[in-house]
């Protein structure tokens, strides 16, 4: 196996001084079996350069926002310009306008926009809002999605479809979890039978339009229609968590989705829908919108955006919100996604690969289901399909551990974690492709 030696030691000294030795959980091996994470020193492309010097095929795209590949000379340039010009001024910017008009452009519902640091403000405000416009308190969510680390979204299912939820964190007041009500994904009659008991009081229902916290996982036809219909005939809004999900299969959100563009131009047949047919009130962005640097958004439309502060009676505010440097890297980044054939070769690359972990998984007779959406996939160990939170559940832990460990001593960095998807970028190759379906193929055969 690979030596390691240093991110050892490296991980021995963090752990005197950081809580667990890593600033966010998911970086942590503990569902893997435990140990020393590796410790990265560099970032370039596709790829990955440990402390020990050890090279890395990089799939974890730091949780999904590198979808150009590290250090993208476009972005670089951004981001040093931004630095020159100085990173921080407490003052509104020209570059904001600009990058608040890109976004519209790209997701029509949003008539306004407010740019936040991170995922879970963007998704924490949203909630705010609806609450603001509907004088309502409870909101309703669904089994397995994430929506980051605010009290309101650690909040577990109760005992059945429609009772209240119970605190998924310590430190989460059993008050807050009685807010929330947590149905199965995809499951409409459950909706229903929530909505027909507190419908009256519930200001919103939040979803990832598209799954990425559970696996890949698409709505079935016609889910989000029916989640539209139910949620607004009980007078409470609709909010897309596109944090994950926005410019990753195509220049656009979920919401604007219609199948992915395919090399020869022509759109997929295959997993091809208009999810355009209905809009939310409010969508969460973050991830890829910072070009890899902080940074979260929300938006929606025009009355109820406009009970935020300072024209409304609903408070947001942030230090660092609307930083230069994030919105310039943003541009940057979405400057690089919006070139002809920029997702066609996410799709053709992520085709490639997750059809041959398939096929590899196939031939050594492990039993792997692959959901792929364009340039990102999940790999369950398990023998069904994957469309809720049960069924993802069923995946084989231990198994994934031990192919997460033959895959990192062969120079593959995934996520240490068995729900999280593989994520292509830009910068990978058709050799880094073949490469980690030969690495997949020989750790399949030693499980
Ligand atoms: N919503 C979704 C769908 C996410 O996947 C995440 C992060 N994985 C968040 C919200 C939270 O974003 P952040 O980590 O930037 O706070």
């Amino acid at each position: 196996t690979m030596n390691r030696s240093r991110s050892e030691e490296l991980y021995k000294e963090a752990l005197q001084h950081i809580v667990g030795g890593v600033n966010s959980p998911s970086r942590s091996f503990k569902a893997v079996g435990g140990g020393a994470p590796v410790f990265m020193k560099k970032a370039h492309g596709a790829y990955f350069w440990d402390e020990d010097g050890n090279r890395y095929i990089d799939y974890l795209a730091a949780y999904g926002p590198i979808i150009t590949g590290h250090a993208h000379p476009h972005v670089t340039a951004a981001i040093v310009e931004a630095a020159r010009d100085g990173t921080l001024y407490g003052t509104p910017t020209e570059h904001e306008i600009a990058f608040a008009r890109m976004i519209k452009e790209a997701i029509p519902s949003l008539d306004k926009v407010r740019f936040v640091n991170s995922g879970t403000e963007a998704v924490m405000t949203t909630i705010r809002v609806a609450r603001a416009y509907t004088g309502r308190s409870k909101i309703i969510k669904f089994a397995g999605c994430y929506h980051g680390h605010s009290d309101l979204v650690l909040v577990a299912a109760g005992s059945g479809p429609s009772t209240l939820g119970v605190p998924d964190s310590a430190g989460v007041p059993g008050s807050i979890a009685q807010e929330v009500i947590t149905v199965p994904f995809g499951d409409i009659a459950a909706l229903e039978e929530a909505m027909q008991r507190w419908g009256d009081n519930v200001a919103a229902v939040m979803v990832e339009p598209i799954v990425g916290n559970f696996g890949m996982v698409m709505p079935k036809p016609g889910f989000l229609e029916a989640l539209c219909a139910v949620t607004r005939k009980h007078g409470a809004l609709v909010i897309y968590d596109e944090v994950i999900t926005a410019f990753r299969f195509h220049y656009g959100a979920a919401q604007t989705y219609s199948g992915l563009p395919q090399a020869d131009g022509a759109a997929a047949s295959a997993g091809a829908r208009d999810f355009a047919a209905v809009e939310p009130d409010l969508t969460a962005l973050g991830k890829i919108i910072g070009g890899g640097l902080p940074i979260g958004a929300y938006g929606g439309r025009r009355d109820i955006m406009e009970q935020v502060a300072p024209l409304g009676p609903a408070y947001q505010a942030g230090t660092m919100a609307g930083n230069p440097a994030s919105i310039r890297a943003g541009i940057a980044c979405l400057e690089v996604l919006r070139q002809p054939g920029v997702y066609a070769e996410l799709e053709r690359l992520g085709a490639a690969l997750a059809d041959g972990i398939a096929a590899a998984a196939r031939s050594r007779g492990v039993a792997l289901t692959v959901n792929r959406i364009g340039g990102a996939f999940s790999t369950h160990f398990c023998d069904h399909p994957v469309t809720n939170y049960d069924e993802a559940q069923d995946t084989d832990g231990d198994m994934f551990a031990r192919f997460f460990r033959l895959m990192l001593d062969q120079g593959i960095c995934l996520a240490p974690s068995k729900y999280e998807a593989w994520f292509l970028t830009l910068a990978h190759t058709d050799e880094d492709v073949a490469y980690t379906i030969e690495a997949a193929d020989r750790a399949f055969g030693q499980l």
